[in-house]
């Protein structure tokens, strides 16, 4: 994502959305605090993307077992399923989220 009135580029979870319709979104310059015109397509197009290299950190990090990330990723991809709509994404987060909150403490092996 790339601001047209100062050039700033960045991620674009940068850009605050101040309005999102069928076609055009209003995003806010994280530099400038302009207003950038995308079309929803372009962003959503942005999202997915975004999307696949949280659900790959989010792998790695779990693998890690660093809870603390994992969550942190997890919520950044909520977010970002809100305007996708994805369900095979949807399914990804909640397997993700069962992974690092085992249902039961107690039933953890202490051979290890
Ligand atoms: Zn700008």
């Amino acid at each position: 994502m790339k601001c047209d009135q100062c050039g700033f580029e960045g991620e674009i979870k940068l850009f605050k959305s101040l309005s999102f319709d069928d076609a055009v979104v209003i995003l806010q310059c994280p530099s400038c605090k302009g207003d950038v015109c995308t079309t929803t397509m372009e962003m959503i197009e942005e999202r997915i993307k975004l999307a696949k290299d949280l659900s790959q950190q989010l792998v790695k990090v779990v693998e890690a077992n660093d809870i603390k990330v994992a969550k942190k990723i997890l919520k950044e991809l909520t977010n970002l399923n809100r305007s996708l709509f994805d369900p095979a994404l949807e399914k990804f987060i909640k397997q993700m989220y069962k992974r690092i909150t085992p249902p039961y403490s107690s039933s953890k092996q202490k051979s290890l």
